[in-house]
């Protein structure tokens, strides 16, 4: 009996910095705890200098964030909206939001996000069918930006607008350009298990500062400048308080030092991993740099002996949190009879990374020996496996 449990491995815990106690301080000290304040127009700016687009507006989730950038775009009851498949269940919410459909798009194996093949044939079916999309939704995933170039050809050449879900990628890039800043909105996340964290919020980008001025009007009540509470629209509480932007001041602070400790990490695993037989890292595709928000990689059965599931099953016994990729969306029952484009005719990506992939504890604040200790776990789940074959699939 094993009576005695090593402590939990976390996949991606919250990291505070130290850093948060003087903002935090000061809005108590001011008594400005709540909704907006000096806070919240700092990290907003803060933010927006940042990531080099003209502005931002805090907000209370990155699913907030998503439904206004929806709202924005004019999507409407009975509208279709394009939606990666690959992808936490947040960023297709908002379409349902608004009574609009979502048609999901498939990945592709270099970046696993949006398959630009599969969303041209999108494309060129709504073209024929009379029915265009209102927006195109593209994830960033565990960090790794989707080819944003041939992406944003295909959005541009049907003049619909892209909303970039960066909500894992803040401090990524693309060909030397900030991650969430491609579309007409970016949205970014600081919930819990995020890169940084204000606990819960989000932010909504863009260079479109109307557009943003609009989404600050809806996150606020739709309050109309008068002397009096009038509304004339219906709007939304949505807004981020001033302790909470004070958490996300401090955390921005070392955004920095968070994405080289995510990248170690991975470069640990990597070093550690990639030569066992089956094991397959996701890609950092050329002239991006992913924040390694999650360690990920695929497990192929066939040569390891051991499937996801499995090791995932040997992970828990051990007290380490590792996850499976994320369910595609186009396979939800929430989203059931939802259209769905895959990137080969016959072979759905998406699919194949959800069956064999799996994401490693990854949280900044990992020590080394639990990080070895996952390490050393998967090669055992692996060896075990080998020793003793076991009738799997195949
Ligand atoms: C976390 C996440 C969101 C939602 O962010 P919340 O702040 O939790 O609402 C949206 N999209 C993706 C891809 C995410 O990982």
């Amino acid at each position: 009996m094993n009576q005695y449990k090593k402590e939990q491995i976390l996949l991606s815990p919250p990291h505070m910095s130290g850093h948060e106690w003087k903002y935090i301080q000061q809005a108590i000290e001011t008594n400005w705890i709540a909704p907006l304040g000096p806070n919240v127009d700092a990290f907003e700016n803060e933010m927006a200098s940042y990531l080099g687009v003209k502005d931002a507006l805090a907000v209370n989730s990155g699913t907030a964030a998503i439904h206004l950038a929806l709202s924005l775009c004019g999507v409407k009851k009975g509208d279709t909206v394009f939606c990666s498949t690959l992808t936490f269940v947040a960023s297709a919410n908002p379409i349902l939001y608004q009574g609009a459909e979502p048609v999901f798009i498939d990945s592709e194996p270099e970046t696993w996000n949006m398959s630009p093949e599969a969303l041209e044939k999108a494309f060129r079916e709504a073209v024929l069918s009379g029915k265009m999309p209102k927006a195109v939704i593209v994830v960033n995933l565990y960090g790794q930006s989707a080819k944003m170039e041939e992406i944003l050809t295909i959005c541009n050449q049907y003049n619909v607008p892209m909303v970039e879900d960066a909500a894992e990628s803040l401090g990524s890039e693309y060909k030397g350009k900030k991650s969430g800043t491609f579309g007409k909105f970016g949205i970014f996340s600081f919930n819990g298990n995020k890169i940084i964290t204000t606990s819960g919020g989000g932010m909504l980008v863009s260079n479109d500062t109307d557009a943003i001025q609009k989404a600050r009007f809806l996150a606020t009540q739709a309050k109309d400048s008068a002397p009096y509470y009038e509304h004339s629209k219906m709007g939304y509480n949505y807004r981020m308080s001033n302790i909470l932007a004070g958490i996300g001041r401090g955390q921005f602070e070392v955004l920095e030092d968070r994405i080289k400790a995510k990248r170690l990490i991975f470069l640990k695993y990597y070093k550690e991993l990639a030569n066992l037989p089956g094991i397959h890292f996701m890609p950092e595709l050329e002239d991006t740099l992913s924040n390694r928000w999650l360690t990920t990689l695929t497990i192929d059965d066939k040569l390891t002996g051991i499937t996801s599931s499995e090791i995932l099953k040997y992970f828990a016994n051990k007290n380490i949190e590792a996850r499976h990729v994320w369910k595609p969306l186009h396979l939800q029952p929430l989203f059931k009879g939802a259209k769905y484009y895959s990137h080969h005719e016959h072979q759905s990506i998406s699919e194949a990374l959800f069956m064999k992939g799996i994401c490693l504890p990854s949280g900044s604040n990992i020590a080394n020996q639990e990080q070895m200790r996952v390490i050393e776990s998967l090669k055992k789940a692996m060896t075990q496996k080998v020793e003793m074959p076991h009738p799997i699939s195949g």
